[in-house]
């Protein structure tokens, strides 16, 4: 039996995922697509209102699905504290509800057809997903990146996106982060990514602080954060580094797009 289409929006409450939600709906029709988002309980507030506000102003329906654990959670549960080179926090809280849902709307027979916020600079990470969801689920799923050939910039979509949807973005954007995923708690961010939270958000860095201190009393000496090397540097001894030299903890930064996280698309 030939499935029938289903295309589906990979929601993470960024901006370009919104605007490719939207292109994707304007092209395929309402009825035939989707808005989905796994959700891992440490988001930031603001973004369900961005969430929700975006499905009603596009009129499609938004699916939320979630395992119910946080990322901690999951990380005392495996005895494993996500670092940037292995979190499991993304594939057993994201990966596992997509893989999930797509075999679900194939019970239904619908063929899924995943859509990404992945802009042109980000070439290495549209690789990584294709490759990536060709072997998660019972058979390949296809992907698609509607913005990767675009002429549109970042900041085009949010322009777009506030004057003419008169949407306000997700308040992690005004706070200076490039993507909105896990309230800047992500733990495959790094060190740049972490810099920025103790200059930006501070009370996050802490909470980060606290969290991968008391697993490192129930696990040993595990880190977020680990030099190219693999040398573990805890985010107490990060935070001190930083605070003792100012030149360094406000030097600029780019958050490194080669990682591959295939929960970040923006
Ligand atoms: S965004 Fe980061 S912290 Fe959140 S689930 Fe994905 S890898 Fe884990």
């Amino acid at each position: 039996m030939t499935r029938k289409p289903k295309h589906v929006a990979m929601f993470s409450g960024g901006a370009a995922s919104a605007y490719v939600a939207y292109l994707m709906v304007q092209k395929h029709g309402r009825e035939n697509c989707i808005l989905f988002f796994s959700d891992t309980l440490w988001e930031h507030e603001d973004n369900y209102r961005f969430m929700f506000e975006v499905a009603e102003y596009i009129g499609i329906e938004f699916h939320r699905v979630m395992d119910g654990r946080t990322p901690e959670e999951v990380f005392d549960q495996t005895r494993f504290l996500g670092n940037s080179r292995l979190a499991k926090c993304s594939s057993e809280l994201k990966v596992r509800q997509t893989v999930i849902f797509i075999e679900d709307l194939r019970d239904q027979g619908y063929e899924p057809i995943l859509y990404f916020g992945i802009g042109p600079h980000e070439k290495q990470r549209q690789q990584n997903l294709t490759e990536f969801y060709e072997h998660q689920a019972t058979e390949p799923v296809e992907t698609r990146f509607p913005l990767v050939d675009s002429i549109l910039k970042d900041e085009d979509l949010k322009g777009i996106i506030e004057k003419d949807w008169k949407i306000k973005l997700p308040y992690m954007y005004e706070l200076g982060f490039s993507h909105a995923n896990c309230g800047g708690r992500c733990v495959r961010g790094g060190f740049n990514h972490y810099k920025d939270l103790l200059r930006i958000w501070p009370d996050v860095y802490h909470q980060q602080e606290e969290m991968e201190n008391r697993l490192r009393e129930k696990l040993g000496d595990v880190t977020i954060l680990k030099h190219h090397e693999g040398q573990p540097v805890t985010l107490t001894q990060y935070r001190e580094q930083l605070e003792s030299n100012e030149a360094l903890l406000l030097a600029s930064s780019e958050e490194d797009d080669t990682v591959p996280c295939v929960c970040v698309f923006s």
